[in-house]
């Protein structure tokens, strides 16, 4: 099976499309066509673990790595220590919803389900691919991606990784766990300014030929760690099946027997891989798109139209606020019937106006798969405070978005049909909101409060964010965005006036 560009017709090997994260012509590589999974197939991944699970999806997509290959990285990626024997828990509250946890990896957050097996799809494409230079990954977060890159690639043989954070733009556990990363090949350092100044600055490198050239000449290539590279999306596809099976192999549904989905959205990534399952022909009626405050994509997914021109709002629920969702493209191309032309002209729209419509008939294409919501901030705190008191089920702040659109959705819908609602965060990684919800009160954000939570909750702190105080600070720096490009290069040994 071979992958196109949303925006183009070149058709090139997955390991090709993996490399090179994003298209030359500005496109996102999507698989030609959607292998599938029936039924006699959940019979037998029920029987699996979820790297063996993980391996059997995989492969249908990636035609150029072997079945053994993926079986290695899996492993690799989802075993312990890395997670736990139950890689992605189902947690079951009231009567119809299932919570899926992909939060127990080594950061706590969702993205390792991705971030975990990545860097060994990437270094396994280089060799495919005969690329000789090693890989330095760049990155700019604003919390969760660059923790979880750090522990995917952290001593990953012929890769190094350089994350830049804005230092006043994340929370201090997000901070400390960066800083304290281990591995030796790993950088990090904080940048003056916002999300944006980090993000701008980390372009103008990849943009920099005099730079690249000198890197080049040291045998090392810049890559990203996108959510908008196949090799980050195809690794999500795997535990909606994967949960799927569970299901029926607990007897709480019948194999065939329909699900929703609802997910907690922000560059459309997750949900995506949702609606991916489906195409291959998972049991899903509908996929439910929750978002906060920050609600672009509920009027999309209500009206057909994607407009980005409002007020951008930061909310308790950070790595979902977001205007432009870049994996929205591949919704597009596939809803288009895989047509480049349209896809690439609404893309332009929104860059020349931030604003397009969908035609009729994909709205109503759109609209028989997806439906929309969003919880406000207050939503979203008594959700927490409603889950805990009703169920002792603790949530974080991007779960709880998805649990009130849930409620919402199935009481407007008096819709009985069992749900699974992704959690995507460990409820300590935003425990100041979390134990705002449970008593009322605001607290300094720091890093006491995770024993504050487990002291109010009598829960366990996940073990990635117990000894986090203890840790050794090992790159404390900060620069201007002038500065930038002289940290990747001292982290890689590299002299810039030579
Ligand atoms: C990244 C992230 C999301 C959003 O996922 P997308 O794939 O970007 O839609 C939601 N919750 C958490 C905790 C995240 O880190």
């Amino acid at each position: 099976m071979k992958y196109v560009s949303t925006r183009g017709r070149e058709c090139i090997e997955a390991s090709l499309a993996i490399m090179r994260g994003i298209s030359p012509d500005g496109g996102l590589y999507t698989p030609e066509e959607i292998p599938s999974v029936s039924k006699e197939d959940i019979e037998k991944i029920a029987g699996m673990c979820y790297p063996e699970r993980a391996a059997e999806i995989i492969s249908r997509f990636l035609a150029d790595y072997t079945r053994e290959e993926l079986l290695e990285y899996a492993e690799a990626a989802y075993s312990e220590p890395k997670f736990p024997e139950n890689t992605v828990p189902l947690v079951k509250t009231g009567s119809n919803t299932y919570i899926m946890e992909l939060f127990h990896g080594p950061t706590c957050a969702f993205k390792d389900m991705a971030l975990q097996i990545l860097p060994h799809l990437l270094t396994s494409a280089m060799k495919k691919n005969g690329e000789k230079n090693k890989v330095c990954i760049l990155v700019a977060t604003s919390g969760d991606t660059g923790k979880a890159a750090l522990e995917g690639f952290a001593d990953v043989k012929d890769t190094s990784i350089f994350v830049f954070y804005p230092r006043d733009g994340v929370s201090d556990i997000q901070k400390r766990q960066m800083i304290t990363q281990r591995g030796s090949n790993v950088g990090v350092c904080s940048v003056t300014g916002n999300f944006d100044d980090a993000q701008t600055g980390v372009k103008k490198i990849f943009a920099d030929s005099d730079f690249n050239n000198k890197l080049a000449a040291n045998d090392i290539r810049l890559s990203s760690a996108n959510s908008i590279n196949w090799g980050r999306l195809v690794p999500q596809v795997v535990y909606y099946i994967s949960a799927y099976a569970d299901l029926v192999k607990t007897g709480e549904i019948s194999n065939g027997e329909k699900i929703n989905v609802c997910v907690p959205t922000g560059n459309f990534g997750n949900i995506l891989a949702a609606f991916i399952a489906r195409e291959m022909g998972l049991p899903v009626n509908k996929l439910i798109c929750a978002s906060n405050r920050n609600n672009v994509l509920t009027d999309f997914i209500k009206d057909g139209i994607y407009d980005r021109n409002r007020e951008f709002y930061l909310t308790s629920s950070p790595s979902m606020d977001i205007l432009i969702s870049s994996n929205v493209e591949r919704l597009l191309w596939l809803i288009t019937g895989m047509n480049p032309e349209i896809t690439a002209g609404y893309m332009k729209d929104l860059s020349a106006t931030g604003k397009y419509e969908l035609s009729e008939s994909e709205k109503k294409k759109m609209n028989s798969v997806f439906e929309s919501g969003w919880a406000s901030e207050k939503d979203t705190l008594d959700t927490i405070k409603k889950y805990y008191d009703k169920y002792g089920y603790l949530a974080d702040t991007h779960t709880a978005v998805a649990l009130s659109v849930n409620d919402k959705y199935s009481a407007e819908n008096a819709d009985d049909i069992k749900t699974i609602v992704a959690a995507t965060a460990s409820p300590y990684k935003f425990a100041d909101s979390v134990l705002l919800a449970l008593d009322g009160k605001e607290r300094e954000n720091s890093l006491g409060l995770v024993r504050e939570l487990s002291d109010m909750t009598s829960t366990e702190i996940p073990a990635p964010l117990k000894d986090l105080e203890a840790r050794e600070i090992r790159f404390g720096g900060c620069t201007d965005t002038s500065g930038m490009k002289k940290e990747v290069a001292e982290s890689l040994g590299i002299d810039l006036y030579r």
